[in-house]
């Protein structure tokens, strides 16, 4: 008689992350982890912000995410992006074409935002997630490692496939009253692409990313050092506060960023002085039979509103009146804030830097439908639309803006607290 088959069993996985100190990007908190598996996620319990999670396929899942975005993005530089017919004349435009049409009417800088932001941070950011990511499961340790890392994660905000997706369906509905227009193959490819992108940009964490990245050197982040400590801002493990910079991602170490409140407000004050000719100069031009008519981004929310487009008059308004200037008040609060004691509790202030540094680079859509609409729009004397000088204004005060929330340190808002709920002695270590 056979024996009775035996039932090994199941093998245990090994912790995806063992118990350590981590400490929180944005609050600096020294935070004690547990060990955690995969799935499972860790936020800061003092400031809420997301500390790390570990995807149910921590390796494979970016791998794919990556490989499918950087496809997409291949097929949605290939095919036509939007189609318009006015009258029997027919255009078709592609992405790179949006970028050469901009360029070539001395708009440098519109240009170089839409290939940066659209095509070539993300592709870098695709490509250097694949190159990590196959050498941490294939276990060889490639050189560049560390620093593709603090790349891959630094070049997240900056990618703006999202946004120009919008500055694609609003110029589509802008244009809808006027002519036949319809979406080529590429507007699905790139809404794929954004939607893979998003995806991936999720699952690439420092924190993970530079924890696999150490044990391939054959060293164990997790280990906190016996000496005076600072946190590391990128990946959130420990060096020693003598080194100058984090051990393991080779970031420069602060206790608080150098001249953060004088950066963050030179940004700021940079964003204020150009958001005058954003708004006083006109952002786009339509010629029409002989007849130029230049309008500011206020007037096209009002020509938009008077259409009876008040979806898209609202997406315009929000996007380029709403949050410039709640963002701009925001900062301004900010550094108030951080720059001498008050009883606002920093949690909340904390929560008001998150949303400042969200919605910023929104508002960046009324810059890309100027491009599209400049690139869609060229039938000469019939119907042409030219990019206005505030165009470079407002995408100025975008970027400064992005600029000066980055600059600041959100550490100092838990320093400059009121006496009695003062949190410092859970802070830095020095
Ligand atoms: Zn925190
Ligand atoms: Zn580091």
């Amino acid at each position: 008689m056979p024996a009775p088959p035996t039932i090994l069993p199941a093998p245990v996985e090994p912790v995806a992350l063992p118990a350590h100190a981590m400490a929180c990007p944005q609050c600096g908190l020294h935070v004690e982890l547990p060990a955690l598996e995969r799935g499972e996620e860790a936020t800061c319990p003092r400031c809420d912000e997301h500390l790390v999670s570990i995807p149910h396929s921590p390796i494979d899942e970016p791998l794919a995410m990556a490989w499918t975005s950087l496809i997409l993005l291949l097929l949605a530089c290939s095919f036509p992006l939007l189609a318009i017919d006015v009258q029997g004349n027919q255009t078709q435009i592609t992405l790179l074409e949006s970028a050469e049409t901009i360029y070539r009417r001395d708009f440098a800088l519109l240009a170089n935002v839409l290939l940066l932001c659209v095509l070539l941070l993300p592709a870098i950011f695709l490509l250097s997630t694949i190159y990590l990511f196959s050498g941490i499961r294939t276990g060889r340790r490639l050189p560049w490692m560390k620093p593709l890392g603090r790349l891959s994660v630094a070049i997240q905000p900056w990618m703006m496939v999202d946004v120009f997706l919008l500055g694609a369906i609003v110029s589509m509905i802008k244009m809808a009253s006027l002519a036949q227009v319809g979406f080529g193959l590429s507007f699905w490819a790139l809404l794929g692409f954004s939607l893979a992108l998003t995806r991936t940009g999720s699952l690439v964490e420092a924190h993970w990313l530079h924890y696999r990245i150490n044990l391939l050197h054959g060293i164990d982040p997790t280990q906190r050092p016996a000496e005076p400590c600072h946190g590391c801002q990128v990946c959130g493990f420990f060096s020693p506060a003598s080194a100058g910079h984090c051990q393991y991602c080779h970031a420069t170490l602060h206790a608080r960023h150098p001249h953060s409140l004088q950066k963050t407000v030179a940004l700021l004050a940079t964003a204020i002085v150009l958001y005058l000719p954003a708004n006083l100069y006109p952002i786009m031009l339509t010629e029409s039979l002989g007849r130029t008519t230049p309008s500011t981004i206020v007037e096209g929310i009002f020509l938009l509103w008077e259409k009876g487009s008040y979806p898209i008059a609202l997406i315009i308004f929000v996007a380029s009146v709403f949050i410039p200037i709640v963002k701009m008040i925001a900062l301004a609060a900010l550094c108030l804030a951080a720059s001498r004691p008050h009883r606002t509790r920093p949690l909340h202030l904390t929560r008001l830097y998150r949303i400042v540094d969200f919605i910023g680079r929104w508002s960046m859509v009324d810059v890309f439908v100027v491009i599209i609409l400049v690139t869609l729009v060229r039938m000469g004397s019939l119907m042409s639309v030219h990019p206005g000088v505030a165009a470079v204004s407002f995408c100025g005060v975008v970027l400064a803006t992005m600029l000066s929330a980055m600059s600041f340190d959100v550490r100092m808002l838990w320093d400059v607290q009121h006496p009695v709920s003062t949190g410092r002695e859970h802070d830095e270590f020095d």
